[in-house]
C-alpha cells in the first residue's frame, strides 16, 4: 500500500480499479511485472507493433496515388522504423531482463537509440530521430489501444472503474459521465478546470495534479480516492479500506441528512431569503435541477453539447433540446450561449493548431461568436425559437467591453427580424444577461449594469484574470484565492452596481458552491447563487443556520486583510 496525493475535486469517496487510459507524447506508465507475466508483456507488445503497421498502412491506402509524393516516403520511412527487428527485439529484452511493463521497455529502450542517433553528427540522421519519436508514440498509444481520442474511442465499459490519466480535457469527461465511472485521477489540471467542474457534476470524487503520480500505477490496482482530502491510497490494506468503507457510509447517512431539506426554504436566521439555482452541462442534468427543488438553471453550459462529435449542432437540433429541457421545468433557464475556446475545445484539443499561446486570453466565447455568425446565429435562432415553451434568459460570457454589446444588441435584432419574416413562433423579449468574469467589466460594472438585464459572477475567470493564474494549470494552483481582498473587492463591486442600477446579480462560479464561501457570500450581499445541483443542500444548510447581521463586520475585515493567516483565522469566526 501507499499513497499520493493531489488536489480534491468533487464529492465523497471511491474505491474501484484503475484503468489507465494514456494519449501519445504524454506520460509513459512504468511498473514491475512478475516472471509470469513476462510472454504476456511480450505478446502485448507484438500486437501494439503489428496494430500500428496495420494503421500506417491503412492511412497509406487512402491517400492519392499521385501529388503527394513526400506523404508515401514519410509513411515508407516510419513502416522501415517500425519494422526494424533492432527496435522491436531490444525492447522484448528490457521486458523480459528488467521484469517491466511494455510501454515502459519500448520507452527505455527508444531513448537509447535516440541518444545514438544524437551522437551522430548528421542532419540526415536527427531527421530519423523524429521519425522515431513518431513511430514510438502511435507504438504507445496502440498498447493502450488509444491512438486518437483518449475516451471517445474506447468502445469498453468503465463502469465503477478509476480512470487514471495524465491529463483529461473537458470534452474526454463528458464523455465519462456517460460511462457511469466512480472516479478520475489526473497528473495535470487544476481544481476548478472544466474537467473539475464535470467531475462535480457527475457526483463523483476526483483528483487533479497529481504531479506525475500516475507513473507508478497500473491498470487493474485497487485504488481508494478520497476527494475530501486529495489522498489515492494504492492497493489498501484490510483495515484501511475498511476504515474508508466506514467513511463512505457516513458520507451516505449525511447525504440522506441533506434530502429532508429538499423542500424547506432557503432562508437566513435573520430572515432575508436567497435563491438557489444549478449550473448544468447536458440536458438531461435539468432531472438532476429540479430533483434539488432549485429555484432554476443559472447557467446552462452549452459548449458542452458540441463536444466529441463530427459535426456541430444545427438550429434544429439545438431548438430541440433546448425545448425538451423547459418542457421539464416550470423555473426560469438562463442559457449561456457557447463559451469554447481556452480549455474547452470540441475534440479536446486534439486537432492540431487547436490550443493558441494563452488561449484564455484569446477568441473564446463571445470572441469567437462575434467572429463566427455561421457558429453563433443558429444558436441564437434556436434558443429565441425554444424561448416559447418555457421561462428563458439568454446570458453572454466573456464579455469585456461595452461596444462588444452593441453589436450583440444589433446581432440579436437581426435574428429576430429573419425569424419574424420566416413566420418562426419565438419569443422577441427574453431578457439577455451578462457573465462578469473579466475583471475590466467588475471595475467598471456601473456601465454595464444599466445596458444589461441582469449579472452573473463567474468566479473561476474572475480569479484566473484577477490573479493572472491559469486555472487549469497544477503548478500556479497554490495561487488561486477566492479570498483575495482584490477578487472580494470586484465581486463586492459587481453586486453594488447591480443594486444601483436595479438589476439581478447571480453568482455561477464555483465559488457559489462551496460552503466555506457561502457566509462571505452572504455578506458581501449576495442573495442569487447558481451551483452544481450537489451543492444546492449543503449551502441551503449553510444560508439556514446564518445570521448576515452577524458575518457582514468580519467580511468587511476581510476585504481588508492580506495576510494568509489573518484571513484564515477571520474565516473561522465567520463560519463558526
Ligand atoms: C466562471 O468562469 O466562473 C463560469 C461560471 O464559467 P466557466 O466555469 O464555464 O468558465
Ligand atoms: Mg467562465
Amino acid at each position: 500500500m501507499f499513497t499520493l496525493h493531489g488536489n480534491g475535486v468533487g464529492a465523497g469517496i471511491a474505491i474501484g480499479i484503475a484503468r489507465i487510459i494514456h494519449r501519445p507524447g504524454q506520460e509513459i506508465p512504468q511498473y514491475k511485472i512478475s516472471q509470469k507475466q513476462v510472454s504476456h508483456e511480450i505478446s502485448r507488445l507484438d500486437q501494439a507493433f503489428a496494430s500500428a503497421g496495420a494503421a500506417l498502412n491503412a492511412i497509406k491506402g487512402q491517400l492519392p496515388a499521385e501529388g503527394i509524393g513526400e506523404a508515401h516516403a514519410i509513411l515508407d520511412a516510419h513502416l522501415l522504423i517500425l519494422q526494424d527487428p533492432v527496435l522491436s527485439q531490444g525492447s522484448r529484452e528490457l521486458i523480459d531482463g528488467q521484469q517491466i511493463n511494455a510501454e515502459a521497455a519500448l520507452q527505455q529502450h527508444a531513448e537509447k537509440l535516440h541518444r545514438t542517433f544524437n551522437k551522430i553528427d548528421d542532419p540526415y540522421l536527427s531527421s530519423k530521430s523524429a521519425d522515431l519519436a513518431q513511430v514510438i508514440d502511435r507504438i504507445q498509444g496502440e498498447l493502450v489501444n488509444d491512438q486518437v481520442g483518449l475516451v471517445a474511442r474506447h468502445e469498453g465499459n468503465y463502469e465503477g472503474e478509476v480512470i487514471v490519466a495524465n491529463d483529461l480535457s473537458p470534452a474526454d469527461a463528458i464523455e465519462l459521465k456517460r460511462h457511469r465511472i466512480s472516479a478520475f485521477i489526473t497528473n495535470l489540471g487544476g481544481p476548478v478546470s472544466h474537467t473539475a467542474i464535470v467531475a462535480n457534476s457527475m457526483k463523483i470524487p476526483a483528483i487533479v495534479g497529481l504531479h506525475g503520480g500516475v507513473r507508478y500505477l497500473r491498470t487493474g490496482d485497487l485504488l481508494v480516492i478520497d476527494g475530501m482530502r486529495g489522498v489515492v491510497l494504492v492497493n489498501p490494506d484490510e483495515v484501511a479500506l475498511e476504515a474508508y468503507r466506514r467513511r463512505q457510509l457516513k458520507i451516505l447517512r449525511r447525504t440522506q441528512e441533506l434530502n429532508l431539506l429538499v423542500n424547506a426554504g432557503a432562508l437566513t436566521l435573520d430572515g432575508v431569503e436567497v435563491l438557489l439555482n444549478t449550473n448544468i452541462e447536458l440536458p438531461e442534468d435539468i432531472q438532476e435541477s429540479e430533483s434539488q427543488n432549485a429555484a432554476g438553471v443559472g447557467c446552462y453550459r452549452t459548449e458542452f453539447m458540441y463536444m466529441n462529435r463530427e459535426h456541430f449542432p444545427d438550429e434544429e437540433e439545438q431548438y430541440g433540446i433546448y425545448a425538451r429541457v423547459l418542457k421539464q421545468t416550470s423555473s426560469p433557464v438562463i442559457i449561456r450561449t457557447l463559451d469554447l475556446g481556452s480549455d474547452k475545445q470540441v475534440d479536446g484539443g486534439r486537432a492540431s493548431g487547436a490550443i493558441v499561446t494563452n488561449p484564455a486570453m484569446g477568441r473564446r466565447a463571445i470572441r469567437l461568436c462575434l467572429h463566427d455568425l455561421g457558429l453563433f446565429k443558429p444558436q441564437l435562432r434556436a434558443i429565441y425559437r425554444a424561448a416559447v415553451h418555457g421561462n428563458v434568459k439568454m446570458m453572454i460570457p466573456m464579455i469585456s467591453r461595452v461596444d462588444e454589446l452593441d453589436r450583440l444588441f444589433f446581432l440579436l435584432e437581426e435574428v429576430k427580424q429573419e425569424l419574424q419574416y420566416q413566420s418562426f413562433d419565438f419569443d422577441p423579449d427574453l431578457q439577455v444577461g451578462g457573465v462578469v468574469e473579466v475583471p475590466a467589466v467588475a471595475i467598471a460594472a456601473d456601465l454595464f449594469a444599466p445596458r444589461l438585464d441582469f449579472l452573473s459572477i463567474g468566479t473561476n475567470d474572475l480569479i484566473q484574470y484577477t490573479l493572472a493564474i491559469d486555472r487549469v494549470d497544477d503548478e500556479v494552483n497554490y495561487l488561486y484565492d477566492p479570498l483575495h481582498p482584490s477578487v472580494l473587492r470586484l465581486i463586492k463591486m459587481t453586486i453594488d452596481a447591480g443594486n444601483a442600477a436595479n438589476i439581478p446579480v447571480s453568482m455561477c462560479g464555483e465559488m457559489a458552491g462551496d460552503v466555506g464561501f457561502t457566509r462571505v457570500l452572504l455578506g458581501l450581499g449576495l442573495r442569487d447563487f447558481s451551483m452544481d445541483p450537489a451543492a444546492v443542500l449543503p449551502v441551503k444548510q449553510q444560508i439556514r443556520l446564518t445570521d448576515i447581521s452577524r458575518v457582514r463586520p468580519l467580511v468587511d475585515m476581510l476585504l481588508k486583510t492580506t495576510d494568509p493567516e489573518q484571513v484564515q483565522s477571520i474565516l473561522q469566526r465567520i463560519n463558526h
